[in-house]
């Protein structure tokens, strides 16, 4: 009995999945996929790397300092589901790690970076903490990023067509789940059935 108990502490279950659990995964989409991309010059990267301490040398999360891997955007493109306005360009990206990256998520990132949110620079307990918010709130005030009223760039017609869609994929996503729930619990029934 006690070796069953050792056994069963063993055994995970894959997470279940849900059609709607991609909710936000599909809010992203939908605000990501209009984003325009700006390429910076060479001269604009390193004035960036300047004023985060670094050079060539030494490129690194400016979160955390780990190897970065990505750019980040500072400042969300999407709160509460809505964009922001900002885009894919040098004054509001940074370099970071995967991590912290996936940590920050949509938060603000001075409140995040202090946050006991899992894989936070402070729950990792990063040391030098507190020189990276100046070098990141000086990135900040480096310059102004384009925030961009897409409604007036599009037309209201365009916009409301593309919240449409997205409203039918949510809608349908809603739907499908449904569906799943009865094709799952029929399937469990004939599994219970058989053993
Ligand atoms: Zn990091």
């Amino acid at each position: 009995m006690s070796e069953d108990i050792e056994y069963l502490s063993l055994f995970r279950m894959p997470t279940p999945m849900k059609i709607t659990g991609r909710s936000s995964s599909i809010t992203n989409a939908f605000i990501n996929s209009i984003i325009p991309i700006i390429e910076p010059s060479g001269a604009q990267v390193k004035q960036a790397l300047q004023i985060l301490g670094m050079t060539a040398d030494n490129f690194q999360c400016s979160y955390c300092g780990a190897t970065a891997t990505e750019w980040d955007h500072l400042r969300p493109l999407v709160l509460n589901k809505k964009p922001t306005g900002y885009v894919s360009e040098i004054h509001n990206l940074v370099p970071a790690c995967g991590k912290c990256n996936q940590s920050k998520g949509n938060k603000p990132w001075s409140d995040w970076m202090v946050s006991d949110a899992k894989l936070s620079p402070k729950s990792r307990g990063i040391k030098d903490i507190d020189i990276r918010l100046k070098r990141l709130a000086d990135y900040e005030a480096w310059e102004q990023p384009t925030i961009v009223d897409f409604e007036a760039v599009v037309g209201k017609e365009k916009w409301e067509q593309h919240w449409a869609n997205w409203e039918l994929v949510q809608n349908t996503m809603k739907q499908a789940q449904v569906l799943a729930t009865e094709i799952n619990k029929s399937i469990a029934a004939s599994y219970s059935l058989k053993n």
